[in-house]
């Protein structure tokens, strides 16, 4: 609890933050969906978890609040590993999901 509020305090304007994050999150979506997997919060956040332990993180200095502009410049060489790693996440998720049914 403490660490948030040092963290709120001080939130500098320009920042690292990993890339790669940003697309796990927006694959997984994409994959639980066409995989009939789950989209809820807790599947997507287990796959993204996953997956993002598999791949490689990929930071860039970025302006608060501009973080979607930074994903194109990432349209780069690990995206089909991403893809594979996304793919394999979501569907261990949903042999084992952990939310409530
Ligand atoms: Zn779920």
């Amino acid at each position: 609890m403490d660490d948030e509020k040092i963290i709120g305090k001080t939130t500098p304007e320009w920042m690292p933050v990993n890339i790669v994050e940003e697309i796990v999150i927006e694959k997984v979506k994409k994959a639980a969906a066409e995989l009939g997997g789950c989209g809820c919060d807790i599947c997507v956040s287990d796959a993204a978890a996953l997956a993002l332990n598999e791949v490689s993180p990929r930071y860039v200095t970025t302006r608060k609040g501009a973080l979607l502009q930074s994903i194109d410049s990432a349209s780069y060489e690990s995206l089909t590993e991403i893809l594979v790693s996304v793919t394999k996440a979501v569907m261990k998720v949903m042999e084992n999901p952990r939310h409530k049914t």
